[in-house]
């Protein structure tokens, strides 16, 4: 570990105790090691079931075992430390949230209260470049805690049974049902029709090709203003770069306020799964230190750190797959869109569905599908955008340079279209006349395309999108 990182993993212990820097160190070990599940003897054909469904993980993917549980399916999550006690701060927009309401998780006036804020306008601004502006998107800040401890009280009062402090580390997968076993103060076994893998990005099938090491959190004691380097209540900064690629590496900031006073900041970078090793975590909060004035001017002080590594799936490589009856969602599935990587958006629109396809499984005495999580087509294009950013190839100026063009290109294509890219919406056609104005406005993108991708996967890529745009 650099002396900048064991620095910034100092002042974090200090500010915010010992258990939270054990927690990165885990983060970067696990990422180290990509550790397997031990193999259990599988059930045979007429075992026990103790659960239809064992979840791992509690999580954001939380509101899949509260859905399953309203649809009559039992479930027991297994949750390495407490199961709807995970800190994040989120994002998206209002017609988003709208399932929560619809499924019982909040009423209407419980999720008013559970969005702290919401501003009236976003902006993508690259280093270089102007910002570009865009309406009703990431534009209500929800706070997690409460959201995720709602979820727990809903899930426990339709009767999923908790298993806190459990590390799920053993499979063993049968014709007609899984053995899983957890490891922890209270080690134990149970038999399910299906195991959902909620374990985020720690999960041992989370192989997706890209990821988003991210850092940061709530601060306080930023300057307050209208100026680009001052918190302004009313805006939610979406993607700013105040710097240019290094060594191939584009740092993005992320700020969006919060209770008054309050902005979450996360510094994050795209990045291909096989490139981010080491701790990759702690040397990213050393930069966040070291560079956050150049971001926002004050006093800052970090109240709630949060960070992680958020995996994304380019759907040029692989997808992440599990065995028959493990189903993966959340980050461990990766269906989330590669480009904006908002997990949190992706589940509340998506949870309904899934659960609704594990329910069905589960009812017909067979396996899930291969993907639970509802697979959007603008994810295969975006997907060769977030792998040009995350390739390197595009140093210095140039990827600053691309960025401003894009989204001076959705700006100028309006509101409706911009959003539509940020929200997984955009229909091919659209996509393409995206593309289209883009390579008129910046002729360098198809070499640079090209450079990032490799021919293979740039055919590809075209391929698919002339598919989707002739059907
Ligand atoms: C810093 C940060 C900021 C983010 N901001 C946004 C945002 O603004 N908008 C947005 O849309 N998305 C955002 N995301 C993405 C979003 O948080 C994730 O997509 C979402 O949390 C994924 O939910 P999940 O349940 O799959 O994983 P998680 O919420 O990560 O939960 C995984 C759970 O599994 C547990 N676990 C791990 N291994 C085991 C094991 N072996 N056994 C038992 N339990 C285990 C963990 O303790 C954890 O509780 C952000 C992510 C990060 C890291």
């Amino acid at each position: 570990m650099s002396a900048a990182a064991s620095s910034a993993l100092h002042r974090l212990r200090e500010r915010a105790g010992v258990e939270l820097v054990e927690r990165i160190e885990h983060l970067d070990a696990v990422r180290a090691e990509r550790r397997v599940d031990r193999a259990l003897t599988p059930p045979d054909a007429g075992a026990h079931v103790d659960a239809d469904v064992v979840m791992g993980g509690g999580g954001l993917s939380l509101l899949v075992a509260a859905e399953l549980a309203r649809l009559g399916v039992s479930v027991t999550v297994v949750e390495r430390s407490r199961a709807g006690a995970a800190h994040r701060e989120w994002n998206a927009s209002d017609a988003e949230l709208t399932p929560l309401v619809e499924t019982g998780i909040v009423t209407r006036e419980e999720l008013e209260r559970i969005v702290v804020a919401r501003y009236r306008d976003g902006i993508c601004a690259f280093h270089g470049g102007v910002p570009r502006h865009v309406t009703g998107v990431l534009d209500c800040a929800v706070d997690a805690g409460p959201l995720l401890a709602r979820i727990r009280e809903v899930a426990s009062a339709r009767g999923v049974r908790f298993v806190d402090g459990g590390t799920v580390d053993a499979l063993g997968v049968g014709p007609r049902s899984v053995r899983v076993a957890w490891s922890g103060p209270a080690p134990g076994e149970a038999v399910a029709r299906v195991f959902v893998d909620g374990r985020g990005a720690s999960s041992p099938y989370a192989t997706s090709d890209l990821v988003c090491p991210t850092v940061g959190g709530v601060l306080r004691g930023l300057r307050v203003g209208k100026g680009p380097r001052e918190l302004d209540p009313q805006l939610g900064e979406i993607l700013v770069t105040t710097e240019h690629a290094d060594r191939g590496r584009q740092h993005v900031w992320e700020g969006f306020p919060g209770h008054p006073g309050e902005m979450t900041v996360y510094l994050f970078y795209y990045a291909r799964t096989r490139d981010a090793r080491g701790p990759a975590l702690a040397e990213l909060y050393a930069r966040f230190f070291d560079t956050l004035g150049e971001y926002k001017e004050g006093e800052a002080e970090l109240v709630r750190p949060t960070f992680g590594y958020i995996p994304g799936w380019s759907r040029l490589a692989a997808a992440p797959r599990a065995p028959a009856r493990v189903a993966l969602v959340g980050d461990a599935a990766a269906r989330h869109s590669p480009l904006t990587f908002c997990g949190f958006g992706s589940m509340v629109r998506s949870f309904r569905e899934t659960a609704g396809l594990i329910a069905s499984a589960v009812a017909h005495d067979r396996a899930p599908p291969s993907s639970v999580v509802p697979e959007l087509p603008v994810h295969a294009w975006t997907g060769a955008l977030a792998t040009v950013m995350a390739s390197g190839e595009l140093d210095g100026p140039k990827l600053n340079g691309l960025l401003d063009a894009a989204f001076g290109v959705l700006e100028e294509m309006g509101n409706e279209d911009f959003a539509a890219l940020l929200q997984d919406r955009m229909s091919g056609t659209r996509f393409t006349e995206f593309l289209r104005l883009t390579g008129a406005r910046h002729p360098a993108v198809y070499r640079e395309v090209l450079a990032a991708l490799g021919p293979v996967a740039a055919v590809r890529w075209g391929a698919r999108l002339a598919r989707e745009v002739l059907a």
